[in-house]
């Protein structure tokens, strides 16, 4: 019987509730494959400063370090909106990606047949969407030195090595060879200097795999190529900057924010999360969508514990779950059977993986 540790990082507004469902899908999963999760939990966010005084604690680092992987669920609020930056609990989550080197980070999207009424777009063009943003996370504007607001001015800065270009590049190449060999490179070269070597370095690295075919976008086209035409993508490979504005937008064609996983990766163990924040709005009850969180889960199977069979089982067990019509009140309004609570669809989701 193989044994992993799971880091489990609930955060705050309806992280609790979406992590409780993706237990309860692992559980049902090991059961059936040979394996044991041991589960230990810490905080991180708003609620790890009501308890510690700081978003993330030395208590935090030191024991999701022992682990495996971490599965999170999402962080912030209004409460702790005023804090100073550094006890803000944004900074704790910018922090730990920071000490995971945490700097491949992937947010695939992929549009559920059952669901393709829930995109703003037209079905004819969300049809068979199945991309991939690989997006830079440790290093770019929201990195960059010198940064600074005064009362007249303010700037950032956006920079970038060519190591630190080349390993985002790598990873990018890597995941389109295992997919279907085609990758888009998207910055904003015909501007800024910081572009004009990211696109030196990616064909320097597209040397490497001949059989992958890499084609540059400035990002202004690529937002715009995302509405018209999500299908021509396959693997966008992209800055700090530029895959957070993208990736919200392209998730927005799977048509809701609570069905989207995310991974981020580096030197150090993987971090799992929903891309969606922490819901305030309607956190403790009961219809936060827990279906990106459990997909995060089916993430972390396959790329931190290699077990893609597990993870595959999630996703059909997705599927199966929303082709029968059950939907959380987010997605209800399309082709709905019937509108259950958070738990009841961890519950189904779970029980048919265990038919
Ligand atoms: P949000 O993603 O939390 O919510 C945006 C909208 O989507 C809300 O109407 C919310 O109810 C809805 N929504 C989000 N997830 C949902 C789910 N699983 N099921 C159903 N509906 C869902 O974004 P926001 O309101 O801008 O931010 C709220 C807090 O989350 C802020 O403090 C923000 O800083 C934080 N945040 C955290 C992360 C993270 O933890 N990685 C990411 C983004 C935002």
């Amino acid at each position: 019987m193989q044994n992993y540790n799971l880091a489990i990082l609930r955060g705050d507004g309806i992280g609790s509730e979406i992590i409780s469902e993706a237990i309860k899908v692992l559980d049902a999963v090991s059961v059936l494959s040979n394996y044991e999760i041991n589960y230990n939990e810490h905080c991180i966010g708003g609620s790890a400063v009501d308890n510690y005084g700081e978003p993330l604690p030395r208590e935090t680092i030191d024991g999701v370090l022992q682990n495996d992987a971490i599965l999170m669920g999402a962080i912030g609020g209004p409460k702790w909106e005023k804090l100073e930056k550094a006890k803000r609990p944004e900074s704790g989550l910018l922090k730990l990606r920071e000490i995971l080197g945490a700097y491949i980070n992937i947010r695939p999207v992929k549009v559920f047949d059952a669901l393709i009424d829930a995109s703003p777009l037209k079905k004819e063009i969300i049809t068979g969407v199945d991309m991939v943003i690989v997006r830079e996370l440790t290093g770019g504007i929201y990195f960059g030195q010198p940064r600074e607001k005064t009362v007249d001015k303010a700037y950032n800065t956006m920079v970038y090595t060519r190591e630190e270009i080349k390993r985002i590049a790598i990873a990018g190449f890597e995941l389109a060879r295992n997919r279907n060999k085609k990758i888009c490179s998207v910055d904003k070269a015909n501007v800024l200097e910081v572009s004009e070597l990211w696109r030196e370095v990616v064909e320097e690295v597209a040397n490497n795999y001949e059989d992958v075919s890499l084609s540059h976008m400035y990002v202004d086209n690529a937002a715009m190529q995302l509405v018209r035409d999500p299908k021509s993508f396959d693997v966008i490979l992209t800055s700090n900057l530029f895959g957070d504005i993208l990736s919200d937008e392209a998730g927005m064609v799977s048509g809701s924010i609570g069905l989207l996983p995310s991974s981020s990766r580096g030197d150090g163990i993987g971090l799992y999360e929903p891309i969606h924040g922490s819901a305030p709005d309607i956190a403790d009850q009961g219809i936060a969508n827990p279906i990106a969180t459990i997909l995060s889960a089916a993430m972390l199977l396959k790329e931190s514990f290699k077990r893609d069979d597990c993870s595959k089982k999630i996703i059909s067990a997705v599927s199966k779950t929303l082709e029968e019509g059950y939907r959380t009140k987010d997605i209800a309004m399309f082709n709905a059977k019937e509108v259950v609570s958070t738990e009841e669809m961890g519950s189904i989701i779970a029980g048919h993986i265990s038919e």
